[in-house]
């Protein structure tokens, strides 16, 4: 595989010693303003090594040469710990939608609005085969001591909970079970199955009030549905694997403080407050600006470290420690929308009720992007199919302007489907890119003021090991 890193590396051809940085062969850092009255960051975009720098000491540091020396006795380790990270990984989870039909029908959904409606349901039996067939798959690709991750997805997979509740017990040894619901059917009995058998459980809610969150979560009637998620979240209180799914829309922005409060005293282990993608058109009415849309997110993350402060209880936002993750300790991120290329079709894929398999569920709905199908082809040869590799090929060096983006390994410029479908090709951009530029501001921020652990899951560094640390001041 070809990486625009390949081509950096010192060439034989040429005369520079790369005693210098940013000429011949020498590395290439960019300062980057990050707002903080005290430090900039120094990056090099390549293999995301980063130091902040005081402001009055960025001309000593970038001539003395002592950061750029241990730097380069380490680039080929950073270099190969990239290049694992965005090429070398193989796929370990699905996002298994057992039916096509959903009772909601929120406005930025991904799935096309006649197959939630009209859908058809994965019968038992075939829900059953399909992760036998999965099984075997992941037999045949992952190390032993490793078990793969089955996420049911939607649509709203509690609609076929028959079924789903079969697959999980038949396979409970050989699968890491998820469920991601509109918590519309998660009634007691279905809450206590899926406890015991440690299911991860994501409930999506979009705001605490419900004049807010009926914006968006909505039945085929218009109605809210905000009330039984409530009584959902009462059942789930004390269990640990649980968490909220907020999708960020220009419909409920302004009130993401006031979730935080909400879902900080509801004891919700951890939360998403993801950006809503822009797939499908009909997103585009709910899409904020991205200057709006990071100032109210900024301050939800504010409240959740205020609230740490007054309660020593944290309320992680998956997808900001993840981008902290990124900095800080790449290799023990979780979501894979902020590397590139991205998750879809390389860490994970996703299955339709028919066995249709498609690279992200984003693509679901996108006939041109089926790489073939679980009942009838090898998930090997679907991985390196056509529909897939165009997905798994679009990598940050080939966008503009993001490959000459100093942030580029912490963005990932999502989303490919995005790209694609809102703005004409695989090497366009996605929907946002300030929103993304500022979470990495803030982050350096949280950083310099030595903050971040309190954005961060307990636990978060158990499997990692450091590799490079200096003192400069
Ligand atoms: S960036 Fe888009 S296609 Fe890739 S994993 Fe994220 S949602 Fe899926
Ligand atoms: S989307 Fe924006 S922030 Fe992300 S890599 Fe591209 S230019 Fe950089």
């Amino acid at each position: 595989m070809t990486t625009k890193r390949q081509t950096r590396k010192d060439n034989g051809t040429c005369a520079s010693s790369g005693s210098y940085i940013n000429t011949g062969n020498g590395s290439t850092f960019m300062p980057i303003d990050i707002g903080h009255p005290e430090y900039i960051a120094l990056i090099e975009p390549d293999t995301a090594f980063w130091s902040l720098v005081k402001h009055e000491k960025l001309s000593s540091v970038l001539t003395e040469g002592k950061l750029f020396k241990a730097y380069k006795k380490k680039a080929g380790v950073f270099t190969e710990e990239m290049d694992m990270l965005r090429f070398g990984l193989k796929p370990s989870a699905v996002y298994f939608n057992p039916t096509e039909k959903c009772n909601l029908d929120c406005p930025y959904c991904y799935i096309p609005q006649k197959m939630r409606h009209d859908g058809e349901h994965m019968s038992e039996k075939r829900l059953i085969k399909a992760l036998g067939l999965l099984k075997d798959y992941f037999k045949r690709t992952l190390p032993k001591d490793t078990l793969p991750q089955i996420i049911f997805h939607g649509a709203e997979p509690m609609l076929n909970r028959d079924a789903v509740f079969a697959g999980i017990e038949q396979y409970s040894e050989d699968f890491r079970f998820g469920i991601q619901t509109n918590a519309t059917l998660l009634d007691d009995s279905a809450v206590d199955f899926l406890k015991s058998q440690n299911v991860s459980i994501g409930i999506s809610l979009d705001a605490s009030d419900a004049a807010i969150s009926d914006r968006t979560r909505i039945n085929w009637d218009g109605q809210g549905v905000h009330t039984k998620v409530i009584e959902a979240m009462e059942r789930l209180r004390g269990y640990n694997g649980w968490s909220v799914i907020c999708t960020i829309t220009n419909k409920n922005m302004r009130h993401l403080t006031k979730l935080v409060n909400f879902l900080h005293q509801k004891e919700v282990p951890t939360c998403l407050m993801n950006i809503v993608r822009c797939t499908l058109p009909s997103s585009l009415e709910v899409k904020p600006n991205d200057a709006n849309a990071f100032k109210y997110f900024m301050a939800a993350l504010e409240r959740t470290y205020e609230l740490y402060l007054e309660t020593g209880r944290k309320l992680p936002v998956g997808n900001f420690a993840n981008i902290l993750l990124a900095i800080i300790a790449p290799t023990a991120r979780r979501l894979m929308c902020d590397i590139s290329p991205c998750g879809g079709g390389r860490c994970f894929f996703a299955l339709t009720p028919n066995g249709d398999l498609f690279p992200c569920s984003e693509f679901i709905g996108l006939s041109q992007f089926k790489g073939g199908n679980l009942f009838k082809d090898s998930v090997e040869k679907v991985l390196t199919s056509r529909p897939f590799s165009r997905v798994t090929d679009r990598k940050v060096e080939d966008v503009e302007p993001c490959s000459r983006c100093a942030i580029r390994h912490f963005c990932g410029s999502p989303c490919p489907a995005e790209a694609c479908e809102m703005n004409g090709g695989m090497e366009q951009t996605g929907a946002f890119c300030e929103f993304y530029e500022e979470q990495v501001r803030y982050a350096f921020r949280l950083i310099a003021d030595d903050k971040h652990e309190a954005f961060l899951w307990d636990g978060w560094g158990d499997d990692t090991k450091k590799t490079f640390t200096m003192d400069l001041f």
